[in-house]
């Protein structure tokens, strides 16, 4: 028998190489995803394919926010000048338009933090308004930060509040027209393209040049993936940034659309997976064509449109389709809801997070084995004290108890009751060093907010979102590069606490 058995294979030497080794320019997986079954990979193009330096896009938006704001809504001169802490706003927290507050949810839904201009609301205040009930995001009330984009709105709408309250004076308007005026007025700019047009005229000041953002488009193209690019962006700014990252990029490719089967501009996601607008093919200058959209031509470039069409055109559907993005909703939430495609985030700010983890390991695994600590203690006192009790019952009900027997007991339950007194001072310390060193690791994140994907001990409501809807995620696009176009993207086994917590240590 033993000659038939499969051989046992020796894992360290396999465990020890993972491709690639700069964990910042890894793909990670929540479910497995095999590249082979991957007919077609559609591309977003704002923020995936094309990242921008986000500091000098942070600054154009929020002057162009301002422009508006002070000549088409009536708001004073002085906003010019007020002080903005461009690091205060992460990806991910809700703004509550009732009130103003920035707030941090965690995955159930619930307000773990919140900021009212840059300072921190009081526990009694967040607990009194929002409870510890999940909060309706569907509500009116709250706005999401979803994406880079709009960071800069709130990071406007934050020192606004701020200015107006270290002068203890009033806002202008309340802190719900406030933002509604601020979207607005970002909407504005984009709509009359000044903000575009700025972009435009300076695109190696707003835009990254990936040198490894070709060579990943031709690896998967010429494994036979059928690449397609959908964006809400219109015709003449995908044409002039994707011209300024790929034109000229890789000898045999001329124009930026011979990467790609299938370009969409003005793609109008999320209505895209939802409602049925027709495509529209547009000629060079983006002028629309006046015939209907029967197949798609090679190198053409089309208006519009919709999941049905797309899918019926390119002969695909549902699971062997991945649509790389960046917007938790519009990309990746509907794409794999409405149509069941494969789904990769792009989540650009995970390098210096893992940059920061990595520095965060010695701290981090100490407040691994504090918590473990914490449990056992806590375990520890609960066993005792259910001892003491067993101990007061047994004294009751017998009435016969020697003098002897009585002794023991008693000794026995005062000794119980040292060692619970000397594992409740433990406990209070483990835990107090716990929360210092929480708030110690959390500042070197981000100062405010800690932690992107968690909140305290729980994944955040962004750190959820990811872990449920996108099938992998990296920080950028050429992270693609280093993986082969049919790699089997695996997910760790993942575990329940019963299960977690009565593993045998690992053997290779
Ligand atoms: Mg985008």
């Amino acid at each position: 028998m033993s000659d038939e058995s499969t051989p046992v294979l020796d894992l360290s030497a396999l465990l020890d190489t993972s491709p690639p080794s700069d964990p910042t320019r890894r793909v990670y997986t929540n479910r497995n995803l095999d590249m082979s079954e991957i007919k077609a990979i559609g591309f977003d193009m704002d923020y995936t394919l094309v990242q921008y330096h986000q500091r000098p896009m942070d600054e154009l938006a929020i002057r162009k926010t301002l422009d508006k704001l002070i000549e088409s809504h009536g708001y004073p001169e002085e906003l010019r000048g007020v002080a903005l802490d461009h690091d205060f706003i992460i990806r991910g927290l809700v703004v509550d338009k009732q009130t103003g507050h920035i707030c941090k949810l965690d995955q159930d839904r619930v307000v773990g933090r919140c900021y009212h201009g840059y300072q921190a609301v009081s526990d009694e205040e967040r607990r009194a308004l929002y409870g510890t009930k999940p909060i309706s995001l569907s509500s009116s009330r709250f706005i999401r930060v979803d994406t880079l984009f709009s960071l800069p709105e709130s990071t406007l709408m934050a020192g606004i509040i701020e200015h107006y309250k270290r002068q203890r004076l009033p806002l202008p308007k309340s802190p719900g027209e406030l933002c509604i005026d601020i979207r607005q007025s970002i909407d504005e700019a984009h709509c009359d393209n000044t903000l575009k047009a700025e972009i435009i005229a300076d695109l190696d000041r707003y835009v990254i040049k990936d040198p490894d953002l070709a060579p990943t488009l031709h690896k998967l193209k010429s494994a036979g993936k059928k690449l397609f690019l959908l964006t809400n962006s219109e015709h003449y700014y995908t044409d002039a940034v994707m011209r300024f990252l790929l034109d000229g990029a890789l000898p045999f490719f001329e124009s930026w659309r011979d990467y790609f089967d299938v370009v969409i501009v003005s793609g109008r996601k999320p209505s895209f997976f939802q409602d049925p607008n027709p495509f529209v093919r547009l000629d060079e200058a983006g002028q629309a064509l006046d015939e209907p959209v029967e197949s798609f031509a090679p190198r053409a470039v089309y208006r519009g449109g919709n999941l049905q069409e797309l899918e019926r055109l390119m002969r695909l559907t549902g699971d062997s389709i991945l649509y790389v993005g960046d917007h938790v909703y519009s990309d990746i939430l509907l794409s794999k809801r409405s149509a069941w495609w494969r789904t990769a985030l792009v989540i650009q700010e995970l390098e210096d997070g893992i940059r920061n983890t990595l520095a965060q390991a010695a701290p981090l695994s100490r407040l691994q084995r504090l918590d473990e600590a914490a449990r056992r203690l806590d375990d520890s006192i609960n066993y005792h004290l259910t001892l003491t009790r067993s101990l007061e019952r047994v004294q009751k009900l017998m009435f016969a108890l020697t003098s002897p027997e009585t002794h023991v007991i008693d000794t026995t339950r005062d000794k119980t009751h040292r060692e619970i007194e000397r594992k409740r001072a433990l406990l209070t310390q483990t835990l107090a060093e716990m929360e210092a060193l929480e708030m110690e690791v959390e500042r070197t994140f981000n100062t405010y907010w800690g932690q992107t994907f968690r909140e305290r001990h729980e994944l955040s409501l962004f750190g959820d979102q990811v872990e449920s809807y996108a099938d992998i995620y990296t920080s950028k696009v050429s992270n693609f590069l280093f993986y082969s176009p049919d790699q089997h993207f695996r997910a760790a086994r993942s575990f329940m606490p019963h299960e977690r917590e009565n593993l045998a240590p690992a053997e290779d």
